[in-house]
Parts: structure tokens; C-alpha cells; sequence
């Protein structure tokens, strides 16, 4: 065939509109209309946060922590970062913070070591990673994000975790970095069995149990992230992993649904398939993420009796943060960059 204009141009077309799309391509289709539209929400922990346990000290330090992470992030989204570089970074500052059960402010394993979990997913080719049962990572997160980008695995656990995370550079700490007098008495009390004692003794959160950190975003490009880190229960035993490095239960995001982080009761979280579950409604039931997550946490996780919240955003960039416990410490940054934080129900 003479290969004039009109011909090379008709081959162009052809050789396009025949092009298989791979799965990636198609998962990562975004909506123009969408496409500038930014967001973030994180979490600090989900429990009995009542009003009448705070002093306006604390309930301030809260809120100064929150907002700072929260502002990071939006910066980061602002500047034309990624969500996961968002969800990172603003995870560092809650894990670097003895206030979360995250990173310095974890909670201690029956057998006295903090046993840290984390995980981390894009929405754009469902890529995820996580770490479980990490003793001396200074920054979880960042490790779960080297298993996402620098291993073929999705799942890392304990020493083999550490010696991936180091070997990949990641800060390593000694143990008593981890060590925080709050914690350690939390442990004493759950140890004597005083549980009642134990949840009204430690001053940053009545049940002791709780207090994980997570971040969802949405970027520039319209691509979604997830991600959460905690040091799991208080008193743990033999190794117990909860929902938080579970990819579908504690974390999930997908480009054409949402982006989701949770935090409360792993075991029920894990069961109920929480994080997944609310991407599946607006996925096959055409749900909005508002009603979606109301469904799940209202609804199937109250009614197996899994206490906890979740918090999510959408492609569009709807911000979400739902639970059933009297409290969730929280925070949304919207496209213009008003932040709001809450600690009790409002
Ligand atoms: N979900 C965490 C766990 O079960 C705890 C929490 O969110 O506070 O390990």
C-alpha cells in the first residue's frame, strides 16, 4: 500500500482502537471532570473518647497533632505530590508521635515487645504492601510501601520484615525507642486482669485496645490511596496480627471506587472484610461511599459486634469518616484546604 498521509493516519487509528488495554490501564481510567479535585482524611484511633475523660490540655494536643499531619498531607497533594507519598508522610508524623498507637506510641505485646503492623494500596493497578509484627522499624509505613514497590510480595512478617526493611534502608531503632510509660502501665493493668482499670488508667484513650493511625488521599491525577499503622492490642499474644496489615479488612483502595483506612476491633474488621466490603457497594451496588459506609460499620460490624470507624474517600474526592464507637480522633483536609478535626461524635 502507497503510504500517503490520509493511509498512515487510517493505520494510526486502526493500530488504536485494536490495541488491547491491559487490566492496569483500565483500572486506572480516571474521570477528567475529576481530575483536579484533591482530598484527605486521617485517623488517630477509634474508641470510648468521651469528652468528660479529656482535659482541655490534652484534647488540644490532639488536635494540634492531627491538624499538623493533616496539613502535611495536603501540602503534599497541593504541590502536585501522589497520594501515596501523601499517605506516607502524613502517616511519619502520627507515627512519630508517643500520642498514637503507631509507631512511638505503640502499645505492648503480652510478652513485653511492640509488635508494629502496617499496610499501604493504590487505586490506580490495585498495588499494595504490608508489614506485621515489626519490632524495631521507626517508620512502618515506609516499609509496607517497600514491600509494595521493591518486592514481589504483598505481605511481610516479623524478622523477615525488619532484615527486607533494612536491607531496603529504612530506619531501624532499638527497641526501647519504642518505650513509652503510658503504654507500659497499660500493660501492667491488662496483665492483672483489671481491664476497667487498665482502659480509665491510660490518659490518651479509655480502651486500651485502640488507637491506630490512617490516611486515605486523592491526588491531582485522580488516583487514590490508602493506608494504616498500628501497634495493634494492648496485651497481645503469640503473635496475634490484626486487621491493619490486612489488605481488604484495615486498608483498600481502588481508583474506581474509593480509598479506605480502619481502625477498632481488628478481629471483627477481618471478618467483615470492613475495608473491601465498602469499595465492593459502590462497586456492584452502585452505593455512594457515604451510604456504603454507613452499611458496613452501622450496620454488619455493629451487628457481629465489631466496634470501630473507617475513613474513606472517593474519586471524586468525597470525604468520609464513619463509626460506631463514642469517638474517633479524625481529621479532613477538602480541596481548598480547610481542615477539619473531630474527636467525639458530633
Ligand atoms: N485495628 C487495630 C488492631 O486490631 C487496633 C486499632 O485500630 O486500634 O490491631
Amino acid at each position: 500500500m502507497k503510504k500517503t498521509p490520509f493511509t498512515l493516519l487510517l493505520l494510526i487509528f486502526l493500530l488504536n482502537s485494536c490495541a488491547e488495554k491491559s487490566p492496569k490501564e483500565k483500572i486506572s481510567k480516571v474521570d477528567t471532570k475529576q481530575a483536579n479535585s484533591i482530598g484527605l482524611v486521617i485517623h488517630g484511633g477509634a474508641g470510648t473518647i468521651l469528652k468528660k475523660n479529656m482535659t482541655p490540655e490534652k484534647e488540644a494536643a490532639y488536635q494540634a497533632a492531627l491538624e499538623k499531619a493533616a496539613k502535611k498531607g495536603y501540602e503534599i497533594l497541593q504541590n502536585g505530590g501522589s497520594s501515596v507519598d501523601a499517605v506516607e508522610q502524613t502517616i511519619h508524623i502520627l507515627e512519630n508521635s508517643p500520642l498514637f498507637n503507631a509507631g512511638k506510641g505503640a502499645v505492648f505485646a503480652n510478652n513485653g515487645n511492640n509488635e508494629l503492623d502496617a499496610s499501604i494500596m493504590e487505586g490506580k493497578n490495585l498495588n499494595a504492601g504490608a508489614v506485621a509484627g515489626v519490632t524495631n522499624l521507626k517508620n512502618p509505613i515506609s516499609a509496607a510501601r517497600k514491600v509494595m514497590e521493591n518486592s514481589d510480595h504483598v505481605l511481610l512478617a516479623r524478622k523477615g520484615a525488619e532484615e527486607f526493611a533494612a536491607a531496603q534502608g529504612l530506619e531501624v531503632v532499638d527497641t526501647s525507642y519504642f518505650y513509652t510509660e503510658v503504654r507500659y502501665k497499660s500493660l501492667q493493668r491488662a496483665k492483672e486482669g483489671d481491664k476497667d482499670k487498665a482502659a480509665s488508667y491510660d490518659p490518651y484513650i479509655k480502651d486500651y485496645k485502640y488507637g491506630t493511625v490512617g490516611c486515605v488521599a486523592l491526588d491531582k491525577n485522580g488516583n487514590l490511596a490508602a493506608g494504616t499503622s498500628t501497634g495493634g492490642m494492648t496485651n497481645k499474644k503469640w503473635n496475634r496480627i490484626g486487621d491493619s496489615p490486612i489488605i481488604g479488612a484495615g486498608t483498600y483502595a481502588n481508583n474506581e471506587t474509593c480509598a479506605v483506612s480502619g481502625t477498632g476491633h481488628g478481629e471483627y474488621f477481618i471478618r467483615a472484610a470492613v475495608a473491601h466490603d465498602i469499595s465492593a457497594l459502590m462497586e456492584y451496588k452502585n452505593m455512594s461511599l457515604q451510604e456504603a459506609a454507613k452499611e458496613v460499620i452501622q450496620n454488619k460490624l455493629k451487628n457481629m459486634g465489631g466496634d470501630g470507624g473507617i475513613i474513606a474517600i472517593d474519586a471524586k474526592g468525597n470525604l468520609v469518616a464513619e463509626f460506631n464507637t463514642p469517638g474517633m480522633y479524625r481529621a479532613m483536609v477538602d480541596e481548598k484546604g480547610n481542615v477539619t478535626v473531630g474527636i467525639y461524635k458530633e
